[in-house]
C-alpha cells in the first residue's frame, strides 16, 4: 500500500480544507461537532442544513457515485479525506443515513425509475432520512424483526414498532425493513422500503442519557405504501441491507474528530496550571496524551488501510469492523480520560462557568458510550472479526 496521496488527491484535500476552515467559523455558540448534535436543537440542524446545501452545490455529497446520477466517480480513499477534513472541522452537512446507507442500497439494487427518483434528491441535498431498522427485540439480531408488511393491491400495509431511530423527528423520509413472509427462514422473509414520512407514521422521543434528543421510537399504524418503493425484490432486503454496506467504512470520521480534540487538549494542559505547575509537566497526563496520540495514528493508519483495500474491490467485513470497534472504543476510553485529568471541572456540563470545553466531554462521557452500540455492537464486531477474518467457527 502507498501511502502518499496523488497530487490531484492532495489539491482536493486543500479545496476540502479551504471550504470546511471557513464554514467551521459559522458555528453555534457551544457547537462542538460529533455525528448526533445536529439533532439536538433548532440552531445546530439550521446549521447541518445550511452546509449542506452548500455542499450539495459543489457536488460534494456523492462524490463516488457514477455521473448519470450526479456523482464524481471518486474513489474511496477520496471520499475518505473527504470525510477526514470534515470531522476534522467539525462541520456538519451530511446526511449519512442518506448519502451513505440508503444512497448505496438504491444504487446497488433498486430499479433505474427508483434510482432516478431518490438518488438526486439525495444528491440535492433536498431530503433528510433516518434508519428504520432495529425494533425493540431486534437490534444485534435484526434479521429477527416483526413489523410486518401485508400485500394490498398496489400497495403494502405496513404496522410494528421501530426504536432507537436517530433523526427521525428532523427526517422528512424514512428507509426501513418489514417482513413480508413470515414462513419462511427469518433472513429471507424481510423487504426494504423507502418512503416519506407522512399519516400512518407516528414518532415519539427518546432521550439519550445525557438527556438530549437525538433517537426516536417509531410507530407504524396500517401505513399504507406503494410496492414502487421497494428497494431491490420483495424479500430480499437482507440482501439489500447488505448492498448498503458497500460505502466507505474505515471510521475516519471518529478518528480525526478526536485528533482535533487531542490536539485542542494539549493547548489546555500547556495552559493549564495545577498546583503551580503546567498540566502540561505532570508526568501521568504526559503519558496518557502520548497513548492517545500512538491510538490515534494507528486508528487513521487503519483507516487508511481499510479505504485502499475497498478501493482494490475487497469486502472488508473484518477490516472495517475492526475500525468500528477500535475507533468507537478509543473514543471512550480519549473522553473517560479527559474527564479524569480536568478532575472536578472534568464533571461540570455546559452552561457552568466553570466548565472546560463547554462541558464537552461531560457530554462526550456519556454520548460516546452510544458509538460502541450504534451501527452494531462492540460485541458484534468482535464476532465478525472472529468469524470473517480469524475463520473461527460461527
Ligand atoms: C446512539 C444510537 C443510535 C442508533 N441509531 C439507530 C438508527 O438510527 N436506526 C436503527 O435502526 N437503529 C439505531 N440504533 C440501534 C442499534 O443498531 C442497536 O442498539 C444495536 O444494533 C444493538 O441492538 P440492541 O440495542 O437491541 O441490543 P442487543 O442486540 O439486545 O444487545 C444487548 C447486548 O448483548 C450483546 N450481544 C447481542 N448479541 C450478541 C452475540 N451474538 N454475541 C455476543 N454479544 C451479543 C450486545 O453486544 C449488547 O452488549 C442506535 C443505537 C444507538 C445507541
Amino acid at each position: 500500500m502507498d501511502f502518499r496521496l496523488t497530487p490531484e488527491q492532495e489539491a482536493l484535500k486543500s479545496a476540502f480544507e479551504e471550504f470546511f476552515k471557513e464554514e467551521e467559523k459559522r458555528a453555534p455558540e457551544g457547537w462542538s461537532g460529533g455525528m448526533f448534535s445536529i439533532f439536538e436543537s433548532e440552531e445546530n440542524w439550521a446549521y447541518h442544513r445550511s452546509v449542506a446545501e452548500k455542499l450539495a452545490k459543489k457536488g460534494w455529497l456523492c462524490l463516488p457515485w457514477p455521473k448519470k446520477y450526479g456523482g464524481q466517480e471518486h474513489s474511496y480513499i477520496e471520499q475518505l479525506i473527504f470525510n477526514e477534513v470534515r470531522a476534522y472541522y467539525r462541520v456538519p452537512g451530511v446526511d449519512m443515513w442518506g448519502s451513505q446507507i440508503v444512497a448505496p442500497s438504491i444504487l446497488e439494487c433498486a430499479s433505474e425509475e427508483l434510482k432516478q427518483e431518490w438518488l438526486p434528491r439525495i444528491a440535492r441535498a433536498e431530503i433528510n432520512w433516518c434508519q428504520g431498522w432495529s425494533e425493540p427485540n431486534a437490534g444485534s439480531d435484526l434479521a429477527s424483526l416483526t413489523t410486518r408488511a401485508v400485500e394490498d393491491g398496489d400497495d403494502f400495509v405496513i404496522n410494528g414498532q421501530k426504536i432507537w431511530t436517530t433523526g427521525a423527528h428532523r427526517a422528512d423520509h424514512i428507509f426501513f425493513l418489514a417482513r413480508t413472509d413470515p414462513t419462511v427462514p427469518k433472513h429471507k422473509g424481510i423487504t426494504y422500503f423507502v418512503s416519506e414520512i407522512r399519516e400512518g407514521i407516528t414518532i415519539r422521543p427518546l432521550l439519550f442519557m445525557h438527556s438530549k434528543h437525538e433517537y426516536n421510537e417509531v410507530f407504524f399504524d396500517d401505513f399504507r405504501i406503494s410496492k414502487k418503493n421497494v428497494v431491490g425484490q420483495v424479500n430480499q432486503g437482507w440482501y439489500v441491507t447488505m448492498a448498503g454496506i458497500n460505502f466507505e467504512r474505515s471510521m475516519i470520521g471518529s478518528v480525526a474528530e478526536v485528533k482535533r480534540d487531542l490536539e485542542e487538549f494539549i493547548e489546555f494542559c500547556k495552559e493549564t496550571k495545577r498546583n503551580g505547575q503546567p498540566l502540561a509537566k505532570d508526568p501521568l497526563t504526559r503519558h496518557k496524551l502520548a497513548e492517545f496520540a500512538l491510538e490515534l495514528e494507528v486508528a487513521r493508519q487503519w483507516a487508511y488501510y481499510v479505504a485502499w483495500l475497498q478501493s482494490k474491490g475487497n469486502l472488508v467485513p473484518a477490516e472495517s469492523s475492526a475500525a468500528k470497534y477500535f475507533s468507537s472504543e478509543l473514543t471512550v476510553r480519549f473522553a473517560n480520560t479527559m474527564v479524569e485529568i480536568m478532575g472536578l471541572y472534568g464533571t461540570l456540563k455546559a452552561g457552568s462557568k466553570w466548565a472546560k470545553f463547554h462541558g464537552k466531554y461531560e457530554d462526550m462521557c456519556q454520548a460516546s458510550l452510544g458509538t460502541t452500540i450504534a451501527g452494531g455492537t462492540t460485541e458484534t464486531m468482535k464476532n465478525i472479526i472472529a468469524w470473517m477474518g480469524l475463520k473461527l467457527p460461527r
